[in-house]
């Protein structure tokens, strides 16, 4: 039976492209693994960007190469590509997925992505083209979409304007991202509820940053407008390489224990998940931030699951 909830893990990418403490090759592979071993079905594993910019993704190309083939074409696993010369060398180590990633923030954008959002857009066009003609999977990536770190509020109009030219150009969702984390559930709501007019709500993924720590909050808020897919990461890795002061997305574990909470099924499996969660963080050399996380080993919760 299909999972009520599904938990995009973005740990692998979103999370560790913040962190500077290098993670070796292997690991970022057996993590992904281990992602997998837990019931995760999504889950983003690298991003073709250019190493000066985000050193830690570096290897994507040898993380996708190393994972198993059954592993590959059984799951979904969506790497970030810029333009086309990242989907060139995505298509060299037969990535099957890719992500797409803009903003609604010209100043966001400029220190991001380096383009306008129109430049942005147009980049992606010939991108998206290519990747339907093989038929490669596209996920859509708007962030900022509930605020910049430059220019505060972001306006639902250009949201909307965005989310169609991606939509159009064949994405097969979009994640909303809540780039720095200043999103509270009100906004959440009225955001969804204009979305959900325009858009099927089966293809609009919420990703919340805890960086106000109203992230669960806004899960909660985004879960009764009905949207039922979520980005996170284990154990709240995080941040934005480009947006100072931005926390760890949402925890994995800490969504994961929510939904299990209200008895909706997700198909992870919360132990697996603290051993995916315990093992990347030990090359992080930090403990996981995730509050569940914590909870869970330290038995202050009785829960089988
Ligand atoms: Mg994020």
């Amino acid at each position: 039976m299909k999972p009520n909830i599904r938990i995009v893990e973005v740990g692998a990418r979103d999370g560790l492209q913040n962190e500077r403490r290098w993670v070796e090759t292997a690991d970022k592979i057996k993590f992904i693994q281990l992602l997998i071993e837990a019931g995760l079905t999504t889950v983003e594993a690298g991003s073709f960007v250019r190493a000066d910019k985000i050193p830690q993704m570096k290897d994507t190309p040898q993380v996708y190469e190393g994972l198993p083939d059954g592993l590959k074409k059984k799951y979904s696993l969506p790497c970030l590509v810029p333009n086309m010369k990242g989907f060139e060398s995505a298509m060299k180590v037969g990535v099957r997925e890719i992500a797409l990633f803009t903003s609604i923030s010209e100043s966001f954008n400029a220190k991001n992505i380096g383009a306008s959002i129109e430049e942005s857009l147009e980049r992606f066009r010939p991108v998206a083209l290519a990747a339907l003609a093989q038929e490669v999977k596209i996920r859509g990536y708007i962030s900022t979409a509930f605020g910049c770190p430059y220019e505060g509020a972001t306006s639902l109009e250009t949201l909307k304007k965005v989310a169609n030219r991606l939509f159009d150009y064949g994405v097969y969702e979009i994640s909303f991202g809540d780039t720095i984390g200043v999103a509270y559930p009100d906004q959440v709501r009225t955001i969804v509820q204009e979305l959900k007019h325009h858009f099927d709500i089966h293809q609009l993924t919420m990703h919340f940053h805890d960086t106000y720590g109203l992230a669960m909050a806004n899960v909660c808020a985004a879960y009764e407008e009905g949207v039922r897919s979520f980005d996170a990461s284990a154990g709240g890795l995080g941040g934005c390489p480009f947006a100072k002061g931005a926390t760890g997305n949402v925890a994995t574990e800490d969504v994961l224990h929510l939904f299990l909470k209200m008895g909706l099924t997700t198909g992870i499996d919360m132990q697996k998940l603290l051993v995916a969660s315990e093992f990347i963080f030990s090359k992080l050399n930090r403990p996981s931030q995730s509050k569940a996380h914590q909870a869970y080993r330290n038995k202050y919760s009785l829960c089988s699951d």
